[in-house]
Order: C-alpha cells, then sequence, then structure tokens
C-alpha cells in the first residue's frame, strides 16, 4: 500500500496508470471502522485501484470542541486499510489541501441544505463540499463511494459533482451496523459500552417506522419523540422524514424508497445521526 502525504506525490504516481486503470476513491476522516472498509471494498470490486483519503477537515466543523475532540487512531487505520487491501492512502496536512487562512467556498445546493444537518450545523456543508471539490479535482476518480448513512451529504455530494461537471460518478454505499443496529460511527468510539448499547435506540426507532408506515408520518414522528423521552440519557435534535430528491420534510409517503426518516439524538455528549429509507 502507497501511503501519500502531498498533493504532488499522489499525482505523479496516478499519472503513471495514465487512463489504463479506474479509480474508486473513498474519502474519510480516519478513525475507520467497519463501515468505512465496506466502502473500499465496494471500491475493490467496481474498480481497479482504490485510493482512500485521511483527512480531518477542519472547515466543516461548525464547533471547534468537536474538531478537538475528534478522534485519530492513524497507525490503526493503515492496518485496516492494508487487510481490507487499499492500494493507496492520501494523508495530507491541512496545508497540502487549504491555504493559509482559506475558509469555506460557498455553495448554493437549494433546498438540499435547508433542513437536517444543514439546520443544526450551520456552515457543516460548505466545508464539506470544499474538501470533496479539492479531493475530486486533485485524483479525479472514477467513482467516489459515500455512504448512506451521511444521507444528506450522499445527495449534496451528487448535486456537487454535477456542478463541477465532474465525469466521476458518485456511488452510495448501504450503512453498516452492529449487532444492535447501531450504524458505525468514528464518534461511537467516544462512547461507553453502556451507552452504546442504549444508542440502540435509535436504529430500533428507524426500524418501527419502516415496518408501520401504514401509521403515516406524524404519528411515527410522535413515536420516536416519545421513545426518546423514555430514555433519559438521550436528548433527540431531530427526527425528520424527508423525500430524498430534495431533503424537504414531507407529511405523507411519496411511494416506495422515495422517502426517508433522519434522526440527529446526543448521548453523554456525542452527537449521533442515522437514517433509513422508507
Ligand atoms: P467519515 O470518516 O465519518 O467522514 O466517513 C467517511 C465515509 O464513510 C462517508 O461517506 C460516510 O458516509 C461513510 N460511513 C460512515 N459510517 C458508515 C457506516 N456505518 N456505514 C457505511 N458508510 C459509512
Amino acid at each position: 500500500m502507497f501511503i501519500f502525504k502531498s498533493k504532488e506525490e499522489l499525482q505523479k504516481h496516478l499519472a503513471a496508470f495514465g487512463n489504463e486503470k479506474t479509480i474508486g476513491f473513498t474519502p474519510t476522516m480516519g478513525a475507520l471502522h467497519l463501515g468505512h472498509m465496506h466502502l473500499i471494498e465496494q471500491s475493490n470490486l467496481k474498480c481497479d485501484i482504490s485510493i482512500c483519503s485521511i483527512f480531518v477537515n477542519p472547515t466543516q466543523f461548525n464547533n471547534p470542541n468537536d474538531l478537538a475532540k475528534y478522534p485519530n487512531t492513524l497507525t490503526t487505520d493503515l492496518e485496516m486499510l492494508v487487510k481490507v487491501k487499499c492500494d493507496i492512502v492520501y494523508n495530507p496536512p491541512v496545508n497540502d489541501l487549504y491555504a493559509k487562512g482559506e475558509t469555506a467556498k460557498s455553495y448554493d445546493f437549494g433546498s438540499l441544505t435547508t433542513g437536517l444537518e444543514g439546520k443544526f450545523r450551520p456552515g457543516h456543508f460548505n466545508g464539506m463540499a470544499t474538501i470533496i471539490e479539492k479531493l475530486l479535482n486533485i485524483i479525479k476518480p472514477t467513482i467516489a463511494f459515500f455512504g448512506q448513512k451521511d444521507l444528506q451529504q450522499l445527495y449534496i455530494v451528487k448535486d456537487l459533482a454535477e456542478q463541477m461537471q465532474s465525469n466521476t460518478l458518485i456511488e452510495g454505499v448501504e450503512t453498516v451496523r452492529g449487532k444492535s443496529g447501531l450504524a458505525k460511527s468514528s464518534r461511537n468510539k467516544l462512547l461507553s459500552e453502556s451507552a452504546k448499547k442504549e444508542a440502540s435506540l435509535i436504529y430500533n426507532c428507524l426500524n418501527y417506522c419502516k415496518n408501520n408506515k401504514e401509521d403515516g408520518v406524524n404519528k411515527l414522528k410522535l413515536y420516536i419523540q416519545q421513545e426518546f423521552l423514555k430514555h433519559g440519557n438521550f436528548t433527540l435534535e431531530y427526527a425528520e422524514f424527508v423525500a430524498l430528491n430534495t431533503m424537504l420534510p414531507i407529511n405523507d409517503w411519496e411511494g416506495v424508497n422515495k422517502n426517508a426518516v433522519c434522526i440527529s439524538a446526543y448521548h453523554s455528549g456525542v452527537r449521533l445521526i442515522d437514517n433509513i429509507i422508507l
């Protein structure tokens, strides 16, 4: 596995392949887990060369404390990437991707950014899109892999690729979960074992919605709110039913696999998000 710390080294390495090889790219912020591994496995299946970036992007953190607390496990990350047969890792310092004092670009993603994470993490998607635009321009992958776990991000990146008139195909990959249903997340490392068990509440609520669609949006929303009130260690930030194509709230179902329920909640100071397509 090749590890590059600068975009010049990476691009020099990639240039040697010419147009002969398809490139699969998985951007991450490290603290890797089985969810990330699944993205790389999809990349291995669909492309000749798999590249993973590990870069904690400062411009997408609206909360400096969240950035400071973000787990860093580079040594085990690299071991996991060797095991999953990733070909190339790009792990640059901030100044390889940002000029001194550079801030996030301002994008217009229309309704995609008005609700959910866009509402509760102001500036987050501008920062995310800024780094993804840079990475897509540097790597020019054939396919870039993004998790459905960050559903709103996935749809925004698809829109970004269109705005960039990029040739990269943006592919969504299903969410990998632990036995209790808790979605794998780098932030889970910040939870105690008992908190992790309690956090299965999120998936239980999502699953309940999937299995009880006939109850309708309003009743299901109330159900989630009541379940969270019963569990004092959790604070529900939002439980929102949205249309996939617009990310706007819905009152009624629009058909099969056209909507999603998205939840954000805090447990012991750790922010967890998850969703299920309905
Ligand atoms: P992150 O390192 O959290 O920025 O995530 C990097 C990529 O991994 C994003 O595309 C995420 O959506 C994806 N991802 C994170 N958690 C999971 C999961 N549990 N299952 C599948 N993909 C995930």
